[in-house]
């Protein structure tokens, strides 16, 4: 491990000035994936803030909606009783990732900075851009059956890993910062990047840029996570859906659908959205905003599965958000498959 200096910070604005003149210091709050790639010499700060003790630990009320404080663990996010009952799909999300103790230690800024889980980036010994840019990607001519179908480069084709970062995406969240040169607000689907030719840059962060909440706005709604993965339990998504419908009476009056483990972000998928406005939930209706949502993939050698994996999960997300089908689990719970009884469950070839 590289040697570095830690401080604990003393307030919001003392960790931003301190973080922003130091090109290679960080902030760190639960540590969780952030301490395992300085183990492997991925991450190698000079200095390491603290901020988990900084007051950014509240969850409630905002504009209708819910302001949720960077430091909130992302258990109480998912357990929380507000977010249960009317951001379901979060909770979800939240559940389906990771184990009970890492929730209980990770926080709500922290999980959506995750990095990616591309073999090859935390393997020091492999060409990979993100984590030395010029020096390559082994991905694109090794094993990539994990990586992109959407939005990739010639310089990265990685996946973003979080499944909360899906959910808050479909419900269009707002990231809250404070940076050297004052506050912004983020809408979350414009956080994180496509790799392109920086793909060293997931988020359009500044340096010493601090998230200080993130917000939900106000939804009346159905929201709902579904993830397909290698085995049921402890693994990244192979391919995640979240969807966000309101209502008016029967028909869909707004759709939003975000996809995980298929882009460097959480993609969403506008032109399947509009697909659903003022419509009637039905199964045919599904099948076809599936394979729009899917119409412009562009899988590797190894990762063409992701397709009709995605689009028959997408599917069945849909039918679940809708009435169609009853939920898999209840709201403050998960429900996550293997790849194998997702792809077998409603065959989009059917
Ligand atoms: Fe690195 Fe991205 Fe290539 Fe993976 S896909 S090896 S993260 S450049």
């Amino acid at each position: 491990m590289h040697p570095f200096q830690y401080e604990r910070a003393r307030n919001a604005k003392n960790a931003v000035s301190t973080v922003a003149q130091n090109p290679t210091a960080t902030f760190i709050a639960g540590g969780t994936s952030h301490v395992d790639l300085m183990k492997e010499n991925v991450h190698r700060p000079d200095l390491v803030v603290d901020i988990s003790g900084l007051p950014l630990q509240s969850i409630g009320g905002h504009d209708g909606g819910i302001r949720i404080g960077a430091n909130v663990s992302n258990t109480q996010v998912a357990y929380h009783p507000d977010i249960v009952a009317r951001y379901p799909g979060l909770s979800e999300a939240i559940l389906a990732g990771a184990s009970a103790q890492i929730r209980n230690m990770a926080t709500t800024a922290g999980n959506p900075l995750q990095r990616t889980r591309c073999p090859y980036f935390r393997d020091t010994t492999q060409a990979c851009n993100k984590r030395e840019p010029g020096t390559g990607c082994a991905a694109l001519t090794g094993i990539n059956r994990v990586h992109a179908i959407f939005g990739a480069s010639e310089a990265c084709v990685a996946t973003h890993p979080s499944d909360m970062a899906v959910a808050l995406s479909a419900l269009d969240a707002i990231v809250q910062t404070r940076g050297p040169r004052g506050n912004r607000s983020i809408p979350f689907t414009d956080f994180h990047r496509l790799p392109g030719n920086m793909p060293q840059l997931d988020t359009v962060l500044q340096q010493g840029e601090l998230i200080t909440s993130i917000d939900l706005p106000a939804f009346s709604g159905r929201s709902h996570y579904l993830k397909a993965r290698d085995r049921a339990s402890y693994a990244f998504a192979l391919v995640s859906c979240a969807i966000a419908l309101e209502m008016n009476g029967g028909t869909i009056r707004r759709a939003r659908i975000a996809l995980g483990g298929v882009a460097h972000k959480p993609w969403r998928t506008p032109e399947a959205e509009a697909m659903l406005v003022g419509k009637t939930p039905s199964e045919v209706l599904f099948r076809d905003v599936a394979r729009a949502a899917f119409a412009h993939a562009k899988p590797l050698e190894h990762n063409a599965y992701k397709v009709p994996l995605g689009q028959n999960l997408m599917v069945r997300a849909l039918m679940e958000t809708s009435g169609l089908l009853p939920l898999q689990g209840t709201p403050g719970t998960a429900f996550a498959s293997s790849a194998g009884s997702v792809a077998g469950i409603i065959p989009l070839s059917a």
